[in-house]
């Protein structure tokens, strides 16, 4: 294979992922027809490669292709990015979208041991701050324990109405939340919305000047109704917090289950925000994020990272699909596979008046 670009002569670079087809970072492939272009990312003309050095590498990317949970198709092509960075465009009927437990599964895995670990350290902590009072009343006489008791408020104080999120959205828009608002948080069906669905919080009221002389932060809260992109973004915030336990293996491959059964990334805030199944029975009417099964939280985890990822996919896809067809009718003439359908009737015609003659 050569290691240039055959239309600007730009050198390919390398790739570490094929075996067979060590260059170029974007490779396009057609199980169907044997095709596999290095895809110049220079001046994005689609080199073909000699037919010899074609079967191998096409079964490898047709199977890391299928191997890659990130990845966006139309009706004729599709593309992935592998984890090295690889791009891999598929031509062909799209795949079904799966979802990967193990892409998941280590993330889920993390946070669960973290906080099992701070959980360890709070248990051990309160009961020894209770079991100071005395002692220090004993040692050192009436003051310290009161000093501890206004050191203990405040520290409750500080627990639950401190802003625990900050949700940015643009300078005064920013919300903050404390960690008893961010277990209020509720997702809602909105049909006047084109998504169909909006994030609802409860947030701290920010403070101005002459506020701190009321104390007044905790005892006014705002509401505030996120939709879209702003939606999507608290809610990546706020799905850590309340998903406490991450996931063990198991519990990421029900939360599989559950997104495909949404139908999907795309669809599943809409299909969970209008569910009843999703909940405990007694919790139907609550729409809050914690009254949710916790698998149906992790699936919305996923969902966020899956369309994020598609998202910035999507965009090359268009033009993919219009540059393939370009490449593909040079290949059609390159391979001498199909010929135009007019020559092929000529071709004809000529046999018919050779015969006849
Ligand atoms: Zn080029």
């Amino acid at each position: 294979m050569y290691s240039h670009c055959l239309f600007c002569q730009t050198t390919f670079g390398q790739n570490l992922e094929l075996e067979r087809l060590p260059v170029g970072r974007r490779i396009a492939f057609d199980a169907t027809k044997g095709r596999l272009w290095v895809v110049c990312r220079a001046c994005a003309r689609w080199n073909l490669t000699p037919f010899e050095e074609r079967w191998e590498t096409i079964e490898d990317c047709e199977r890391r292709f299928r191997g890659t949970q990130v990845r966006v198709s139309t009706d004729n092509i599709g593309l992935a990015r592998l984890p090295e960075g690889l791009d891999l465009v598929r031509i062909g009927k799209p795949l079904r979208p799966e979802f990967a437990a193990w892409r998941y599964g280590e993330t889920f895995l993390r946070r669960h041991s973290q906080r099992v670990i701070r959980r360890a350290a709070r248990v051990v902590g309160a009961p020894g701050l209770v079991a100071a009072g005395p002692v220090l009343a004993a040692t050192v006489g009436p003051v310290a324990p009161l000093a501890l008791a206004a050191g203990a408020l405040g520290a409750i104080y500080y627990l639950l109405r401190r802003p625990d999120l900050r949700i940015q959205l643009g300078g005064s828009r920013d919300l903050e939340l404390s960690a008893e608002q961010i277990r209020g948080a509720l997702l809602i069906r909105d049909d006047t919305d084109p998504n169909g669905w909006a994030i609802m919080v409860q947030h701290l009221k920010r403070l101005d000047r002459f506020d701190w002389l009321r104390f007044g932060r905790e005892y006014d809260p705002n509401w505030a109704v996120l939709y879209g992109q702003e939606a999507r973004l608290a809610a990546s915030l706020l799905l850590p917090k309340v998903n406490p336990l991450g996931g063990d293996q198991a519990r990421v491959a029900e939360a599989v289950r559950w997104l495909e059964a949404a139908g999907g990334p795309e669809a599943a805030f809409r299909t969970f925000s209008r569910s009843h199944l999703v909940r405990m029975p007694l919790d139907n009417v609550e729409s809050r994020f914690t009254t949710l099964h916790a698998e149906v939280r992790l699936a919305l985890e996923m969902a966020l990272h899956e369309e994020e990822e598609r998202r910035a996919l999507a965009g090359e896809l268009s033009v993919l699909e219009w540059v393939w067809r370009h490449e593909e009718s040079l290949a059609d003439l390159a391979d001498g596979l199909g010929l135009p359908a007019d020559l092929d009737q000529q071709l004809e015609s000529l046999r018919g008046q050779s015969g006849g003659g």
